[in-house]
Formats: C-alpha cells, sequence, structure tokens
C-alpha cells in the first residue's frame, strides 16, 4: 500500500504511527510530489479503513505493478478452446520429449487421447546442453505433431527454440512452449507474442518469480493470447534430485498472483520413479496441471528416456491422480 501524507502534516509522526501498527515502512517517491510511505502488505494486519482515519493521512492506493498484463489475465485461460486455471480440472500435456516421426508421434497420441490427456508436447528443435546429443529433427517435425493433434483432436505444444522458427511453429502448434533456457530471450518472447497464440512459459532454471512474471509480461505486451506459466525446477545444490522443484512458487504463482501454472516433474526429476509422489505434491500446491514426458519406448528415446513414461504408466499415473480416463480401462 501506498499511504500518502496530507500536506501539512508532519510526515515523521504519520510514519511513526505506522510502525506503530506493525507495518514495515519505506518512504516512496511518486511523481506527484509529497510524502508517501510504502507499506508492504505482509507485514502487518491492518486495514486499509483504519490507516485513513490516522490523523495526517490524506490516501491510500495500491504501488502500480511492474506486470499490468499478466495480472489482469482471467483466473483459468483459454487454450484452444480448454481452459487452464484456477476453478476447473487440472489439465495434462503429454508427449515424448522428441518427436521421432509420424508414426511415433500419432501411436503415443492415440494413447494419450484415450485417457483425456488434452495436450499433445513433444519436440522437433530440442535445447540440449550438449551439442554432441540429439537436436531434434526440426521442421518437419512439426506437421507431424499438428497432424496427430489434429487426428486425436488434441491441441499441439512445441517448443520455439529461435525467432526464425516462430512462423512455422505458430503454423502448426496451438500453444507455443519457451524453454528454460530462453526465459529471457526478450525478442524470442516479443516474436511468440506478435502469432498471438497462447505460451507455456517454462521458468528459466535461475530466475526469479519477480522475473518469470515479467517474461510473462514480454509474451502478453508483444500479443500473446495468455501465458501459461511452467515451473520445472530451478537451480539447486543437490544433484540428486537434478533440478529443484518449487513447489512454494507454485503456490505462490497460483494463490498470491492467481496465474495457471503447469507443473513439470520430468524435467525438473530427470528420472520417472518419482513423478507420481511429485505430481501429486504439484497439484496439492495448486497447480492448475502437469507436463509428463510419456514416450512408447523409453529404453530407445532418442532424448530424455530415463524420465519418459510409457503409455501404461501414464494410464496409471492418470488413474491415481483421480482424473477421468475416458474410453481407457483402468489398470
Ligand atoms: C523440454 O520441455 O523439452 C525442455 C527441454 O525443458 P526445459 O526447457 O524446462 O529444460
Ligand atoms: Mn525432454
Amino acid at each position: 500500500m501506498i499511504v500518502s501524507v496530507k500536506p501539512g502534516a508532519d510526515p515523521e509522526r504519520v510514519r511513526q504511527g505506522l510502525v506503530a501498527r506493525g507495518l514495515w515502512v519505506v518512504r516512496y517517491q511518486t511523481h506527484h510530489g509529497g510524502v508517501h510511505f510504502l507499506a508492504r502488505p505482509y507485514s502487518g494486519m491492518v486495514s486499509r479503513e483504519s490507516l485513513l482515519s490516522m490523523e495526517g493521512v490524506a490516501d491510500i492506493a495500491e504501488p502500480p505493478s511492474p506486470h499490468p498484463m499478466v495480472d489482469a489475465q482471467p483466473k483459468a485461460v483459454e487454450v484452444s478452446g480448454v481452459l487452464i486455471g484456477e476453478g476447473v480440472p487440472p489439465v495434462f500435456m503429454a508427449g515424448p520429449c522428441s518427436i521421432e516421426s509420424p508414426e511415433q508421434i500419432d501411436h503415443i497420441a492415440a494413447r494419450l487421447s484415450r485417457l483425456g490427456v488434452r495436450f499433445l508436447r513433444g519436440g522437433a528443435f530440442k535445447p540440449r546442453t550438449s551439442p554432441y546429443h540429439f537436436q531434434g529433427l526440426g521442421e518437419q517435425a512439426l506437421g507431424w505433431i499438428a497432424a496427430a493433434a489434429k487426428h486425436h483432436n488434441m491441441v499441439a505444444v512445441t517448443e520455439a527454440l529461435s525467432e526464425e522458427m516462430v512462423s512455422p511453429v505458430a503454423e502448426h502448434a496451438g500453444m507455443i512452449q519457451i524453454g528454460s533456457r530462453n526465459m529471457q530471450n526478450f525478442p524470442l518472447l516479443h516474436a511468440v507474442g506478435r502469432t498471438g497464440r497462447p505460451v507455456l512459459l517454462k521458468r528459466g532454471m535461475a530466475a526469479t518469480i519477480e522475473e518469470w512474471l515479467l517474461a510473462g509480461e514480454h509474451c502478453l505486451f508483444a500479443g500473446a493470447a495468455a501465458v501459461v506459466f511452467c515451473e520445472r525446477g530451478i537451480r539447486g545444490f543437490d544433484p540428486g534430485t537434478r533440478h529443484l522443484l518449487d513447489l512454494g512458487a507454485v503456490a505462490l504463482m497460483v494463490h498470491g498472483h492467481h496465474q495457471p501454472v503447469v507443473v513439470d516433474p520430468s524435467h525438473a526429476l530427470g528420472r520417472k520413479d518419482l513423478i507420481g509422489p511429485l505430481s501429486r505434491a504439484a497439484l496439492a500446491a495448486g497447480a492448475s496441471g502437469l507436463l509428463l514426458e510419456t514416450h512408447d519406448d523409453p529404453a530407445h528415446a532418442l532424448s530424455d528416456g530415463p524420465q519418459a513414461l510409457s503409455p501404461d504408466e501414464m494410464a496409471a499415473l492418470v488413474n491415481d491422480l483421480g482424473q477421468p480416463l475416458p474410453g481407457e480401462a483402468v489398470r
């Protein structure tokens, strides 16, 4: 809150009055002159009315948000007719790390769609740490995921790794993914935003929550229809759990900022045995969906095999999480 002091009143007396009410207070500069204090909303439980009744207080206002377009997103955003966010059932985004052939992606899509998975996620361009690792099959794979998604009435989600590829990606995908390593690649965020497509914005592995929100603001500012935030783990110090899945950030993003957040335990942990418990924890923290890598033959996946769930394992997880499995036998 910004507390404005009445002209002629003693600012120090107002400051002391605020401190006496348990508020953490700093002097705040505005363009309009006068004396103002910024009182942190989480520093004390004090009502606006009680502050307005204080001697020497002229007005109470909220500071302008650095990310007004993100703040103005509805609690549930719409992506190709599917709602993602508060008050609607969680969504699943699933598919192989890399799209490996038209048959592979169609076969996986067939299984996933029967489980009620609405978003088919697969990579044509892979951001690999090593240049010697599989980099994805490139532009040709965009047509394959688009065809599989259409065939099984799903929404294709795939990553745009570079500005040149934004336009073909937008042509084939209902939602464009920005990978962790590109969260602050602002020209790329703008290019993706300009397509008007909804964005799946993965959190940079060393990004603060505020930087993540501001990256979302870049996308919306440039024209994106919506931003869904994806927590995929941040840099911790223990390689035992690879990245540190930040469920505190998920709770704050959902319950504090009212943003749609999807959690990706696959890339966070890098191993499939812990995906079940972390998926449950993510939903308990308020996540609006899960991104899960799924492969019909994980042992031979061209990338990220160790974290990929087989279709049967995916079916068991979806069932365990209490989601409906239309048309699929429960194991
Ligand atoms: C991915 O989603 O395929 C990926 C590489 O994830 P991240 O950008 O989170 O590392
Ligand atoms: Mn992957």
